[in-house]
């Protein structure tokens, strides 16, 4: 199933580092690096160059939660229905990219307090145990946020209208969105 499961992780860590510097990336939505540089992960990092299907053959997609990928299928295909369309932005990610990640933050925001409110730790992330997803555009982000608890996915913090986790069963309400992930 995990074709890369083999390929040794850190090969090409400098050159994601060099790529996250060149972006805007700030919190835990992966965009595109704005220079048009390759993108700078494996496969196994979680990295996303650009938005992908959530049914994309990706590790970020394929190393989902099986719930959660089940659950997101499901929201995309009546997503869909309504005319919207659904792309994951960021989806699993190794313990090295969210530090990458965390790291980056902390130059961005210049503090590690201000940087958790917007990137978790490696150890609390729940995009590294793969139980997490983010969701784009902003109108597949308002839908979920809508309709999102029809299968069971919440808005985990208040600040991150894209970032979704199963909470509850499908169809139940989902708990109050937390202030932020520095919360936990
Ligand atoms: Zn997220």
């Amino acid at each position: 199933m995990d074709r890369v499961a083999h390929r040794r992780p850190g090969v090409t860590l400098l050159s994601t580092v060099a790529v996250l510097l060149a972006g805007t990336l700030a919190g835990c939505t992966a965009t595109a690096s704005p220079g048009g540089s390759p993108p700078g992960g494996t496969e196994e990092s979680g990295y996303l160059a650009e938005p992908i299907s959530p049914f994309a053959d990706d590790w970020a997609i394929t190393g989902l939660e099986p719930g959660l990928r089940a659950a997101l299928h499901a929201a995309a295909e009546d997503a869909a229905a309504d005319g919207v369309e659904l792309v994951v932005t960021s989806g699993r990610r190794s313990a090295g990219y969210q530090q990458e990640l965390l790291d980056h933050a902390i130059r961005e925001y210049g503090s590690e307090e201000e940087a958790r409110r917007w990137v978790s730790t490696p150890e609390l992330s729940r995009h590294v145990t793969g139980e997490a997803v983010d969701i784009g555009y902003t109108d597949g982000a308002d839908w979920m946020v809508r309709n999102g608890a029809r299968y069971g996915l919440c808005q985990t913090y208040a600040n991150e209208m894209w970032h979704f986790e199963r909470m509850v069963a499908p169809g139940e309400v989902c708990p109050a969105a937390r202030p932020d992930a520095s919360a936990g």
